[in-house]
Parts: C-alpha cells; structure tokens; sequence
C-alpha cells in the first residue's frame, strides 16, 4: 500500500470542501404500553405507537448503520424523549430504557449522540446519564477530527424540568427564575416545559466564542423548540429567548438548531438561522417511521457556504437549508 506524509499531500478541491452526514432522529418515545388515542389542543386525532416506536426504531438504526465507505455517517444524534416514562414509576421507567438502549445496541454505528428530553427525566437523573453515556455531562460540545470547520453543540433544554422524577424544591425556583427573566406568559407557564440554567447560558456563550475564533459553523441540538414559528407555542423551552439571544448575537457562525418535542414537527427561518422540528418517531406507523440523513458541506475558509441537504424519511420532509451571505456580517 502507498502511504503519503500528510505534510506531502497536495491539497485536491475535495480536501478544501468539507463535507459529512449525520443521522437524526426524535421522540422515540418507547414505552410498554398499548397504542394510545388522543386528541391534541387544537382538536386533532393524535395515536402515540409506544411499542412499535421500538420497531421504527430497529429499522431507522438498521438503515443509518448500512451506510459505510465514504457515505457513512459521521454520527447519529438522537433528540430526546427516548422513552415515555411513569410519573410516579421510577422502575417501569428504567425497564423500558433498558429495552431501548439495548435496542440501540444492536446496531454498529459509528457514535451515537444522546439528548435529554423531559419524557427521559421520569428515569432518574443518575441512571439516565450512566445508561446514556452521560456521566460527563448532559450538556456538551465536539468537532469530528476530519471536520475542524463545524462544531456541534448539545443542549441540556430539560436541565430544569420540575416535572421529573427526581425533580427538588431548588429545580421549582430555577424554572419560576427562568420564566420570570424572560418573563414567559403565564399560559406557557401552564405547560411547564423545561429550561437551561445561567450556568448552561454562560457554558454555550463560552462555546460560540470559540467557535467564533476558530471560524467553525456551529450546529445545535436540543429537545424543545425554541421559535414559535417552527413549533406551537405551548412546546418551547421556557427561556428560549435567552438562547436566542446567544444565538443572535454569533449569528454568522449558527446554521441551524434541531429539536424534537413537538411531534407534528416544524420548520421555520429566524434570523437567518434554519430551526428544524422532527417528526416524532412515537407518532409515526409502524412501517413509516421518522428519522433523517443530512449533509453537511462547507467550504474549509468560507463560513457563508455552509448548507445542510436535509433527507427526510418517512413522516421526516427533505430539505435544503443554506445560509444567506447578504446577512452576514
Ligand atoms: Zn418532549
């Protein structure tokens, strides 16, 4: 085999265009528990698959673990709600994300990235991190080694969630904390959605700076939307407006935030950032399923070529999303 230095390499076209595909999916939902009819606030007919998402799930990982050679995906991320849970069952909880993680198990892809939803927080907060690698944190930054120009930003949206399972008076005052700076409508209030703390605020402020330096295109994920226009309001995450703000202010560097939460899923532009809502994969007939490829391409210098080619499956549209140059600064 004919090895060249790195050093010795002469930079082709293909080198300078940086591209990679990643697979997605949301709300998977699992649950041992029979399908279950219900209708939405706006009166639609809703049915939640909670054991055939099991299914959907075997076959969205068996397809995104096919791809290998120079298609192969770089990572997966999955965007919260990776089971359903039990209010007042801590056990039934840990049994079904048992299920699912062994599930995931299964297939031999490349890395699997984990989001927390507030579905996930009826397990425990200690099991939840050791079953889904966590244990460093459940808010997180990478860049892949051959892709220095994108950094990937994982949010922590039910870091607060006074809902959970294990959830403390302390969690209670940092969600009213939370709603009273962004001063939330007392009918979102009502929805009691989660939300980041000032820590996690400063954490991803501290992330955009450094990927301001490094002129990198940051992609984030999280579990609640957080634009009104790309989900129904009742399902945003509680201080969105002070990630917005973050996000507006590295405006240049951000191409697109991806959530789950909403299973209807969304879409919508803000401030020339792309935000995208999956489909819930727990909504989706067995068969059908919700899950996504995207591709990912930025020229090595170029921040404004940034684009992502976005291959819906099942419930899941196809998309492409590119940055406007006119808006950067
Ligand atoms: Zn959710």
């Amino acid at each position: 085999m004919n090895e060249t230095r790195p050093s010795a390499r002469v930079r082709t076209a293909a080198d300078m265009a940086s591209t990679l595909r990643i697979g997605l999916f949301a709300d998977v939902q699992y649950a041992d528990k029979p399908d279950n009819p219900w209708r939405d606030e706006f009166g639609r007919a809703r049915l939640s698959f909670f054991r055939g998402a099991l299914s959907n799930l075997g076959d969205a990982l068996s397809q995104l673990a096919s791809h290998s050679g120079p298609g192969a995906l770089a990572f997966t991320i999955q965007l919260g709600d990776i089971v359903d849970g039990y209010k007042d069952d801590a056990a039934r909880g840990e049994q079904d994300l048992a299920t699912v993680v062994a599930e995931l198990r299964k297939y031999p892809l490349p890395r699997l990235f984990h989001v927390i939803g507030n579905h996930c927080r009826y397990v425990p907060l200690p099991v939840l991190k050791r079953e889904l690698g966590l244990e460093k944190g459940t808010y997180y930054s990478f860049t892949p080694e051959q892709h220095i120009e994108w950094r990937f930003i994982v949010l922590d949206a039910s870091e607060v969630y006074p809902g959970a399972i294990d959830a403390t008076s302390e969690d209670e005052t940092q969600f009213q904390a939370a709603c009273e700076r962004c001063q939330v409508p007392q009918i979102q209030r009502d929805a009691r959605n989660g939300a980041v703390t000032k820590q996690q605020l400063e954490w991803l402020e501290s992330e955009m700076c450094v990927a301001q330096k490094r002129n990198q295109t940051v992609l984030l994920f999280g579990h609640f939307p957080l634009y009104e226009h790309a989900s129904c309001t009742s399902h945003l995450l509680m201080n969105a407006s002070e990630v917005l703000a973050i996000m507006d202010r590295f405006e240049p560097h951000v191409l697109a935030y991806f959530c789950g939460h909403d299973h209807v899923g969304g879409y919508a532009v803000r401030n020339n950032v792309h935000h995208i809502t999956l489909q819930g994969m727990l909504e989706a007939p067995v068969g059908t399923n919700a899950y996504a490829i995207a591709s990912l391409h930025r020229t090595a210098d170029v921040l404004d070529s940034a684009a992502i080619d976005l291959r819906g499956f099942g419930t899941v549209p196809s998309r492409v999303l590119t940055k406007k140059r006119s808006e950067l600064v």
